[in-house]
């Protein structure tokens, strides 16, 4: 259960199954089309892909294949939807905070189904989608909402006679572009500051995971958003990489690899795009002898487990102080072991399977190089079950930094457990890496845990905890792990242009 509304603790994934409602293992697929000025479409050139489920590998539905004119189109929707004189930018900003509130109702309303095509689509246990993905989205669109009257400038003492003041103003047409972990919520924290700005958008899902983002489309025109204010593209990078190069786009927010966020930059660059990038990470988390050992060994299982290890701030290199490195060890081994894989939609299971064959045999791929470069393998090792795409819980011991394992974004269940011994040392092995999106310390230890926050090159740092989300803090990552944050009041800055008015002022009326 989640004991604080205002906050998400995504790593204590254990809820009674009395809490949230009974899933739908077969839900119906409602729509798979373009989403455009409120209208379901067909590709231009009527080419589909198919979305499958992850946990047996079938096709679930065939979706519309967006391509660069359908992102023409969409955009053209979007441009004239953000017209001054258009019904959007006529409208009062508290009632775009209306509308917000209206479609977080919605998606409250239609709750269990919309998790459970998460689910299906995804392969995330359906707990966690009811009540991280769907609950979290929830909640970020009415933290949104209440800004949207909120954005003011300031009135300044101008040198010479002048009335000067700033009006904050949408950036205009977003391009929002979003992963397969988390497709809801992601989107919800894209939608959410750039409807409560005024702006418009084109988003597109991912290729694996399009199906909540589209249901969602439905209720953007239920909640009576005006047309072309929201368009959903389905499709793949290329449709990506069109919106990032569309003349007609003036910002794009990205949250994926870093490889595609460099390729998002460098394409943004002709049109001197704004963008917010939330990339990958290698995240550090850093364990103490003086921790509370068992809270801590559970601790790091969620940080790297959750979502099966496809997060973005996975606590993938787990630091251990060497005076309780080996008692560690085992009770991350035995954790691990205890996790139960199988069915997303069981009650009893926390673990699914990986997005598709790809990350699977890339997860694989990465759990043979730590077993021929040395590392101890402590639990797991292979793959689970013979349909899907599941990976056993897996945790190495004896990691060294200079291993595949220690530097590569695995973006799968794979603990690496690191031995340290020296605060100073273990700093400058964290921070050794091109990452720099979450850390986390264990320590009882006040004076030292001030000296390794104030160290750790990293956008979020937690103390005696992880994965702590919250609307009212910002997220994102120090060096290539991104650009901008998301959430909190810096999340709707990214939206925001500010224009600065000087009036001259006249003595008297002559
Ligand atoms: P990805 O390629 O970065 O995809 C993310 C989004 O970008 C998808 O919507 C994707 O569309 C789109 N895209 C792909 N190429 C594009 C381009 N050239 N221009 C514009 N948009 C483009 O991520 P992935 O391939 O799904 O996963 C690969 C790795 O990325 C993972 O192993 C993981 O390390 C990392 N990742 C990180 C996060 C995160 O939260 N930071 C999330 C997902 C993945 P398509 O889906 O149609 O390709
Ligand atoms: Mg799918």
């Amino acid at each position: 259960m989640l004991r604080n509304i205002s906050k998400v603790v995504l790593q204590r994934a254990k809820f009674s199954t009395a809490a949230a409602p009974a899933p739908q293992t077969n839900p119906e697929i409602l729509y798979t089309g373009l989403f455009i000025n409120n209208e379901w479409l067909k590709s231009s050139d009527g080419k589909t892909f198919q979305t499958s489920n992850p946990a047996n590998g079938k096709v679930i539905a065939d979706i519309q294949q967006g391509n660069k004119s359908d992102i023409d189109q969409a955009v053209q929707a979007a441009n004239d939807a953000f017209k001054l004189g258009s019904q959007w930018r006529r409208m009062d900003a508290s009632q775009r905070g209306v509308l917000l509130n209206r479609l977080a109702n919605l998606i409250e309303r239609d709750a269990a189904y919309i998790a459970s095509l998460e689910t299906l689509d995804n392969g995330k246990p359906y707990q966690a989608s009811y009540f991280h993905d769907v609950q979290g989205s929830i909640r970020s669109l009415r933290y949104y909402a209440g800004w949207a009257d909120k954005n003011h400038g300031y009135t300044l003492p101008a040198d010479g006679n002048y009335f000067a003041y700033t009006r904050p103003e949408p950036v205009g047409v977003c391009g929002q572009i979003i992963p397969w972990n988390f497709p809801l919520l992601m989107a919800a924290w894209k939608l959410g500051p750039a409807l409560a700005a005024g702006c418009t958008l084109v988003l597109k899902p991912a290729e694996q995971t399009p199906l909540t983002a589209l249901y969602v489309a439905q209720l953007v025109k239920e909640a009576g958003f005006p047309a072309g204010v929201v368009n959903v593209v389905p499709g793949f990078g290329d449709a990506g990489a069109a919106l990032v190069a569309h003349p007609n786009v003036d910002k794009i927010a990205f949250t994926g690899s870093t490889e595609v966020g460099k390729l998002i930059q460098r394409g943004a660059a002709d049109t001197m795009k704004r963008i917010t990038l939330e990339l990958g990470g290698k995240s550090p988390n850093i364990i103490f002898a003086d921790a509370d050992v068992a809270a801590a060994v559970d601790q790091a299982h969620h940080a790297l487990f959750y979502n099966m290890g496809q997060c973005c701030t996975a606590g993938s290199r787990t630091f251990v102080e060497d005076k309780i490195y080996d008692q560690f060890v085992e009770l991350a081994a035995a954790r691990a072991q205890k996790r139960v894989v199988g069915d997303p939609f069981r009650a009893d299971v926390d673990h699914g399977p990986q997005i598709d064959a790809e990350q699977q045999n890339k997860i694989l791929g990465l759990i043979e190089s730590g077993k021929r470069q040395g590392a101890k393998l402590q639990a797991g090792g292979s793959r689970a079950g013979d349909q899907g795409y599941f990976v056993q819980p897996t945790v190495f011991s004896e990691v060294n930094d200079d291993m595949d394992i220690a530097r590569i974004e695995i973006f799968g269940p794979v603990q690496q457990v690191l031995r340290f011994s020296e605060v100073d040392e273990v700093i400058q092995r964290a921070n050794n890496t091109e990452y720099g999106l979450a850390a986390a310390i264990y320590t009882k230890d006040l004076d030292r845990a001030n000296y390794v926050i104030q160290s750790l090159r990293a956008g979020t740092v937690w103390v005696n905890d992880y994965n702590v989300f919250c609307n009212q803090v910002p997220f994102g990552g120090f060096k290539q792990s991104g650009l901008g944050r998301e959430n909190g009041p810096y999340g709707i800055k990214n939206y925001i242009e500010n224009k600065s008015v000087l009036v001259k002022l006249t003595a008297k009326n002559s």
